[in-house]
């Protein structure tokens, strides 16, 4: 991987975001398999598998529809939890702002509030 020497492009998108939000962003969203809701549906005459799993980090709904006989993925929604996606026509947020986002929140003021607490000891 060729690394890259730009920092990421400032997103104010990013401040008001959720943690949880944040991390499905920067890594992926978790679906588990053991809460998933289950139902058999016929589409077209066809006989079908839908399940939909809830992301225990985020609280998005993911919807797939498989093919019953070759567990092929027949089609696939996701409901987002509200406030998850930006507003139309605003872009893509950058994977590399998501991240700065996280580290500042979960390390630097973590660092921030070490240093503090050292200061004042
Ligand atoms: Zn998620």
């Amino acid at each position: 991987m060729i690394p890259r020497q730009r920092q990421p492009k400032p997103d104010p998108r990013v401040k008001d975001m959720p943690l949880e939000y944040l991390a499905c962003r920067e890594g992926s969203h978790h679906f588990p398999w053991a809460t998933a809701k289950r139902e058999r549906i016929r589409e077209g005459g066809r006989e079908l598998r839908r399940t939909v799993r809830t992301c225990d980090t985020c609280g998005t709904v993911r919807i797939d529809v498989y093919n019953t006989r070759t567990f092929e993925l027949v089609h696939r929604h996701y409901d987002y939890a509200e406030g998850y996606t930006t507003a139309p026509g605003t872009g893509r947020m950058e994977r590399t702002s998501v991240r700065r986002e996280l580290f500042r929140r979960i390390w630097d003021e973590e660092e921030e509030e070490k240093e503090k607490k050292e200061v004042n000891a």
